[in-house]
């Protein structure tokens, strides 16, 4: 089918479309309705149909693919592989299953993950999926405070963790986190579920409340759990995202639009067939591991590879072999993961026969031509950029050539995904912008399936984040746009203070309250800064208190980026930190966060009207000449 009229029907006629697709999936109740929108911009998908994702990610393969390679977790670190058949992953995934019972963990219950790249990570979720409870996994690469925020809003009954994780050979012990956000939050759940990988020799248990997995996993081998069937629209998982308030947003997805979403784009957009094998390189903290190192390969029938390690380890050609090795279709990374590997000899991309490799979707950031040449060049397959966010679950801009490929133009993600009614609108007036000009990128309701159905615990929220900005009840991405005259988009950046680390993103409120709790800082403004390897990185200008004391600007500074690292995690740290006299603001108070932006990228400050002490700008021109304090 072509693209036009694949999108063409999704959104003029969506019942119809969605019904079609709904097809894709097991319902053990079939939907009643296809689409309740009586309450917008809320919207039921799927209404009263049951379902569950991790039947449709497993069982239904059984019969025809239960030999077949499901999940294959390679560690560059440890040196394990691990290839799972379907069969064998529903093995380990109903004696998890069986193990979250037995602790007392039921339909509805939170359970949050905090684990890297292994095939446990993998069990856990789809476990959780198994017995209907709401799992939130929270990056491994972040801190004890970040876990303790996300743990006191999703107050979950059980946190599941690992021992460790590893990253350029450095074992990075996970458990004295763990220990640390439970001390620190509110909400702690009685267990502590510890999968031990032996890493961290010296790890501490908590007796009574860190429990051993390998035993209970002894207990419990051989369990078969029933399946909880769940109403369409009852939350699956939860997934936390930064916003411009220093708390995150829980994203709460449903179950059955996410399963079919997936079942959709996993064919259509990423071209994958049942039997293929798909490589996401991300971390299955993130939204991308979610949908396609778990969620969408496995409800597709596919295999999908789960990847521990850096692109360059044990060298450069590391992700290219395991292509080979495993003859992925696939491929998806982010624009960072191929920046890095720009910088190596491009004889590696060369060196494995990659001839089945048919595509590279690169997601999460802006990918800039030169890296998009680069690499596109380098494999001789198209790339593909595709453009979406933790609330959507899946591409909302991209091309499909599990389709139809349209022509690729460098810089644009595409053309809307099917589903996404797509504007372009002005800032003031919200009138649609004509093409070429700038805009921000807006979904009027409804929104496809798979997207977020609310702000956990909080629809006022959900309204309030996303759908207040413009008179119209319109989604707002918080991005700017252009489209041109073939529809094809160019996404130009946030138009909140949400910034974007290596794909990473961070909110600049939450890195400036972590570098103000230190008793020093009278006040921090926290932006993000052109970076060649990263996209953006945080960067750090604060005043200090009268009597902050005699240590000088660099020490304060230096324990500005510790406190960070301490609380956030290191993909939060600030690359250089400024100590200054004053910040610019305007009349009202506000901090000029994009004018201090543009200083720092050697850009005009814009208008500067409303400033209020002029001084302050001088002085943060002054700062930068001099250099940082830090850094
Ligand atoms: P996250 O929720 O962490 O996936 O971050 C979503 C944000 O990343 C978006 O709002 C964009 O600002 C940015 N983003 C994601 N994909 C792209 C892309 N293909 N091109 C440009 N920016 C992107």
């Amino acid at each position: 089918m072509r693209y036009e009229d694949f999108y063409r029907m999704s959104v003029e006629q969506p019942e119809l479309f969605w019904a079609e697709q709904a097809r894709l999936i097991h319902w053990e109740i079939p939907p009643q309705k296809i689409l309740d929108q009586s309450n917008p911009p809320f919207r039921r998908w799927f209404v009263g149909g049951t379902t569950n994702l991790c039947y449709n990610a497993i069982d239904q393969h059984l019969a025809k693919r239960g030999e077949q390679l499901a999940l294959v977790a390679i560690s560059s670190e440890t040196g394990i592989t691990r290839e799972l058949s379907y069969r064998d992953l529903y093995r380990e995934v109903n004696t998890f299953a069986a193990v979250l019972k037995s602790l007392d963990v039921a339909k509805g219950d939170r359970v949050v993950i905090y684990m890297p790249n292994i095939a446990e990570a993998v069990f856990a979720m789809l476990a959780c999926a198994r017995i209907g409870a709401i799992h939130s996994v929270v990056f491994g690469g972040f801190a004890a405070h970040n876990l303790a925020l996300r743990i006191d809003d999703a107050r979950p009954k059980l946190l599941i963790a690992a021992d460790a994780g590893m990253r350029g050979g450095k074992v990075i012990p996970y458990k004295p986190l763990v220990d640390a956000a439970l001390d620190e939050a509110t909400h702690s759940p009685p267990r502590v579920l510890i999968v031990d990988r032996g890493l961290d020799v010296q790890m501490t248990r908590v007796s009574g409340r860190d429990l051993d997995y390998a035993s209970l996993r002894v207990a419990h081998e051989d369990a078969e759990v029933p399946v909880t069937w769940l109403e369409s629209n009852e939350p699956s998982y939860l997934l936390y995202t930064s916003g411009t308030t220093g708390k995150p947003k829980g994203i709460q997805r449903d179950v059955g639009g996410y399963a079919v979403a997936m079942a959709m784009s996993i064919r259509n957009v990423f071209d994958i067939a049942p039997g293929q094998v798909m490589f996401s390189t991300s971390d299955v903290g993130w939204a991308v591991g979610h949908s396609y190192n778990v969620y969408g390969p496995l409800i597709g029938g596919a295999t999908s590879l789960l990847y521990e390690g850096l692109p360059t380890r044990p060298d450069p050609g590391i992700w290219w072999q395991l292509c080979e090795r495993y003859g992925v279709r696939t491929m998806f990374s982010s624009p960072t993961g191929i920046r890095v590997l720009k910088k190596q000899d491009p004889a590696w991309l060369k060196r494995y026969d990659l001839s089945k490799l048919k595509w590279l979707f690169l997601a999460g950031e802006p990918l800039d031509e030169p890296t998009a040449h680069w690499i596109t060049d380098g494999l001789g397959v198209p790339v593909i950029d595709n453009y979406w966010q933790t609330e959507t679950g899946w591409p909302a801009i991209t091309l499909m050539p599990g389709l139809d490929l349209k022509p690729v133009k460098f810089g644009s993600p595409g053309l809307p995904a099917p589903g996404y009614k797509m504007k372009v609108i002005d800032e003031g007036t919200g009138l649609e912008a004509v093409p070429g000009e700038k805009g921000v990128l807006v979904f009027e309701p409804p929104l496809p399936p798979g997207c977020l159905t609310t702000v956990w615990g909080d629809d006022e929220r959900y309204l309030s984040s996303y759908f207040s900005h413009f008179k119209e009840l319109v989604y707002s991405s918080l991005d700017w746009a252009i489209r041109d005259e073939n529809g094809y988009t160019t996404i130009l950046g946030r138009t909140d203070d949400v910034i974007n680390v290596a794909g990473h993103r961070l909110g600049t409120r939450e890195i400036e309250e972590s570098v103000a709790t230190l008793p020093a800082v009278a006040e921090a403004a926290v932006i993000g800064v052109h970076d060649e390897l990263k996209g953006q990185v945080p960067v750090v200008f604060a005043t200090l208190k009268q009597d902050a004391g005699v240590a000088g600007a660099g020490t304060v500074a230096r324990a500005m980026q510790q406190r960070v690292v301490e609380q956030l995690g290191g993909v939060a740290k600030p690359s250089r930190v400024y100590v200054v006299n004053a910040l610019p603001k305007t009349r009202s108070g506000k901090l000029l966060r994009r004018s201090l932006q543009a200083l720092a990228e050697q850009r005009d400050p814009g208008d500067l009207s409303t400033l209020d002490d002029p001084g302050a700008l001088e002085e943060i021109r002054r700062a930068l000449e001099r250099g940082p304090d830090q850094g």
